[in-house]
């Protein structure tokens, strides 16, 4: 049965990291194997700063930017390869001209478009550069371009995977050089339309790619690679204390999810409950560490699940003409939410109104405000912070809850949840 691993762009962000990335492959020699890879290190985001040159019309500087981004890949690629630097070198220009030529044009199409066309560049350099080291470091493997596999909707920038179409691929391409023996390497986030545009799947998207192939592939287990020892109780950079979890169920993990807690990207649960294939994660910078297992059964005895999410924006609405808060107001906030690709961390409603909290990305933030203002009275509150305690109990509600000035406090038997002032 196949083994399906994810590594996260810290596992390859630099000559050592990989090679260590090659390391833990060598312990599985014979396995059947599909690796998904990230970007390295933060080249999701200065692709990001390129996209975003080029569609304002920064043509030189989107370039300039871009440079940076070839730069790096290049260097990666002379210092870890010695027999494959040449082919590499060869692919990863392929990649670079996919984009230079874009970048030379004018953009006339949507925004979100451009950001894949440019975006996706990121996972392809990535694997490529492992790919031939792999090859190089004696673990046969086969690369391959995801966007002839996943095939997806034009729902540019959170696409939608044709499952029944991806699935043939899977069985028609990836199947074959599995059973023939040869680990398959590609690229997590990222997919393609019916008519060859490259398109991504959401940030942190990665994590869902290798679920995605997990389930259609009936995965013995997926082992998410990261840089920390396990799925923790707490960020340990806020808490001190946070300890490790073992055990989680499906369900809990998808509720972490939503109240903040950077485990797993949340859509990643859903292919692999359905087919009960079990998710280890596991810690790249020490692979004999436990980690944490997420299946299907009943956990019990949690420790209290806290999440802390700082630079949080209130946003209160209240409607203009004192009609009551009902689907046709939220659709309007809905449709807004789509359109700027922001979701609200904390939702209570009132009669005459919603009040909403946020990641306080400000140009975001300004522009739903500007624009639900058309419908409501709005007012902004920044500077704010959300505590969520699952499974709270005495002990961590007097540590962590007890004293705070709030503005909103919601309770369930289950979760508190805060939202104060910082400082
Ligand atoms: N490289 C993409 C991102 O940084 C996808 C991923 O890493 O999961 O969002
Ligand atoms: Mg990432």
């Amino acid at each position: 049965m196949v083994k399906v691993f994810k590594f996260g762009g810290a596992s390859v962000n630099s000559v050592e990291r990989i090679k260590n990335v090659a390391a833990i492959l060598q312990q599985y020699p014979n396995q059947q194997l599909l690796v998904v890879i990230s970007a390295m290190g933060k080249t999701t985001n200065a692709l990001e700063k390129v996209a975003e040159a080029f569609y304002q019309q920064k043509k030189e500087e989107a370039l300039q930017l871009f440079e940076q981004v070839k730069l790096q890949h290049i260097t990666t690629a002379k210092y870890l390869l010695v027999t494959n630097y040449l082919a590499c070198e060869a692919q990863l220009k392929d990649f670079f001209t996919e984009v230079e030529w874009l970048l030379h044009d004018r953009p006339v199409r949507e925004y979100d478009y451009y950001y894949d066309q440019i975006v996706c560049s990121g996972e392809l350099m990535s694997t490529a550069i492992v790919s031939h080291y792999l090859n190089e470091a004696g673990i046969r493997n086969e690369w391959m371009d995801v966007r002839d596999i996943i095939r997806t909707d034009d729902n540019f920038r959170d696409a939608n995977i044709d499952w029944a179409f991806t699935q043939e691929k899977v069985n028609d391409l990836i199947r074959p050089v599995l059973d023939e023996g040869s680990l398959v390497l590609t690229q997590g986030f990222v997919g393609a339309t019916d008519e060859n545009e490259s398109t991504t799947l959401g940030r942190e998207g990665s994590d869902y790619t290798a679920a995605v192939f997990s389930n259609m592939l009936d995965a013995e287990s997926q082992t998410i690679w990261k840089d920390v020892e396990s799925v923790m109780n707490a960020d340990p950079k806020e808490i001190a204390d946070a300890v490790s979890i073992p055990e989680l169920n499906y369900t809990e993990v998808i509720e972490m999810a939503y109240y903040g807690a950077q485990v797993i990207h949340p859509k990643t649960i859903k292919p692999l409950q359905n087919k009960s294939i079990p998710l280890f994660v596991k810690c790249f910078l020490n692979k004999d560490l436990p980690g944490t297992h997420i299946h299907n059964n009943t956990v019990r005895q949690l420790p209290p699940i806290i999440v802390i999410k700082r630079n949080q924006v209130m946003v209160e609405l209240k409607s203009k003409d004192f009609s009551f808060i009902g689907e046709h107001n939220t659709e309007i906030l809905y449709e807004l939410f789509e359109k700027l690709f922001i979701t609200p961390t904390l939702t209570q409603n009132g009669a005459i109104s919603i009040t909403y909290a946020f990641d306080n990305r400000e140009e975001k933030i300004s522009q739903f405000a500007a624009e639900a203002s058309q419908n409501f009275d709005v007012q902004v509150t920044p500077g704010l912070t959300l505590l969520t305690i699952r499974h709270y109990d005495n002990a961590s509600l007097k540590q962590y809850a007890e004293e705070k000035q709030f503005l909103v406090r919601q309770q369930t038997t289950q979760n508190i949840r805060l939202l104060y002032r910082e400082g």
